[in-house]
């Protein structure tokens, strides 16, 4: 369907739905999805997709995976919320498998990515004034250009897409910026004595799947140690197998004071996020200060557990690992046959194409509509970038069919 067909009528019935009673703070490709199945999704007329997106990395296990829906049911019916005001059965064998899983001494649970990151932001601040001795409302977070942590007031404080900002301040303070992959702008940064922590994403996923230099994340976190101050990886996309290790730092052996956690550790079956951290840190919030209704619930807590054990029984790091090498290698064969890609970057199947025009134009957005028509589901960000991040459980034959699929969608393409 080209831009401005018609749509099926059941479809448009859906579209227009959303537009008369929803918000408008998202752009969806017009396809409307109602069932979904391993690396596959349906849409109401029964159309067949790929699904390259994996909800931004939420369903690294791939849709309804059968061991997880049935822990989500299982639990479901037995108890779902108590709210932190009294014990729960589950919650303390998740915080025991979780910190087993990840290696560290303790879990904080929440729902969402943003709120792992608010509750990363407050125990290093915590850490700042009852540890590193930090003067009551100095401590300052050092952060990235073109970082993306969440939607929150205090987050999109320190965000430098416009798009996050605009007229939503006045900002929060205690945030300094620097370029990413910059070790030399991070040693300058932390000098100032008023820095408690660095809080970084290993892959920059929104912007655009950047990858640092190798060695960034590793001198990064020598860096902070030497001076201090807590390294804090944001793995809430990165994380759990997406770019061929459990998380994106142990690619350099990085083991961050912090670690935030979101998406896929459900497997996009409920919200669920976390942050770990050793007794050191995490000990120091204490009851009432901070937390929340959902957080920690048992549906949670029985659908994350589910969700880890499949990453863990299928390998899916091994397989993203080596599915996301033969993915750049083969579409790197595409990209040398036609000049409307100028590269493929990423990591494990963390990966996105660089589209040979400018950000301002709507070539990404057409070729995802190709995409769509072929049977491959992607979206453009931030406008000429087009991130293609399948569930990890794909397999090497349906991957070869998603490239050939990519490649007769390049080869038709019309600007
Ligand atoms: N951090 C990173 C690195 C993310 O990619 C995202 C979402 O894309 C978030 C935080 C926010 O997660 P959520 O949308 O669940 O709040």
């Amino acid at each position: 369907m080209e831009k401005g067909a018609v749509m099926d009528s059941e479809s448009q019935r859906a579209i227009d739905l959303e537009e008369k009673y929803g918000a408008h703070n998202y752009h969806p490709l017009p396809v409307v999805l109602s069932r979904g199945e391993g690396v596959m999704v349906w849409d109401v007329t029964g159309k067949k997709y790929y699904d390259f997106l994996s909800a931004y990395s939420a369903v690294n296990q791939g849709h309804c995976h059968p061991a997880i829906i049935h822990a989500l049911k299982d639990q479901a019916e037995t108890l779902t919320l108590t709210s932190r005001a009294f014990h729960n059965d589950v919650l303390g064998k998740f915080e025991k498998y979780i910190t087993r899983y990840f290696g560290y001494d303790k879990v904080l649970p929440m729902n969402t990515g943003a709120e792992a990151v608010e509750t990363a932001i407050k125990l290093c601040r915590k850490w700042a004034y009852e540890k590193k001795g930090i003067q009551p409302d100095k401590a300052k977070i050092i952060v990235a250009e073109n970082n993306f942590h969440g939607r929150t007031t205090t987050i999109i404080s320190f965000s430098s897409d416009p798009d996050a900002r605009g007229n939503f301040g006045p900002f929060s303070p205690g945030f300094v910026r620097i370029p990413y992959d910059d070790t030399r702008a991070l040693k300058k940064a932390l000098k100032d004595k008023n820095v408690a922590g660095f809080l970084v994403e290993p892959i920059q996923g929104e912007a655009g799947v950047y990858v640092p230099s190798e060695g960034y994340l590793a001198e990064s976190a020598a860096l902070c140690r030497e001076a201090g101050v807590l390294f804090i990886a944001d793995e809430v996309q990165t994380g759990v197998a997406r770019t061929g290790k459990l998380l994106a730092c142990d690619h350099e052996n990085v083991r961050p004071d912090i670690v935030i956690l979101g998406k896929a550790i459900s497997g996009g079956v409920y919200p669920v996020s976390a942050v770990l951290a050793d007794d050191d840190v995490m000990l120091l919030i204490k009851p009432g200060q901070h937390g929340s209704t959902f957080g920690g619930n048992p549906l949670a807590a029985a659908v994350s557990m589910a969700a880890l054990e499949v990453v863990r029984i299928e390998k899916l790091a091994e397989r993203s690992q080596k599915l996301g090498e033969l993915f750049r290698q083969e579409l790197n064969k595409v990209i040398a046959k036609r000049n409307l890609i100028t590269e493929v970057r990423g990591k494990g199947l963390l990966n996105a194409i660089v589209i040979n025009d400018s950000p301002e134009s709507d070539t990404a957005w057409n070729l995802c509509l190709g995409l769509r028509d072929n049977g491959l589901l992607a979206k453009p960000t931030h406008g000429n970038i087009i991130r293609f991040a399948p569930p990890l459980i794909i397999t090497e034959d349906q991957l070869l069919d998603c490239i050939r699929i990519i490649d007769k969608t390049l080869m038709e393409f019309k600007k």
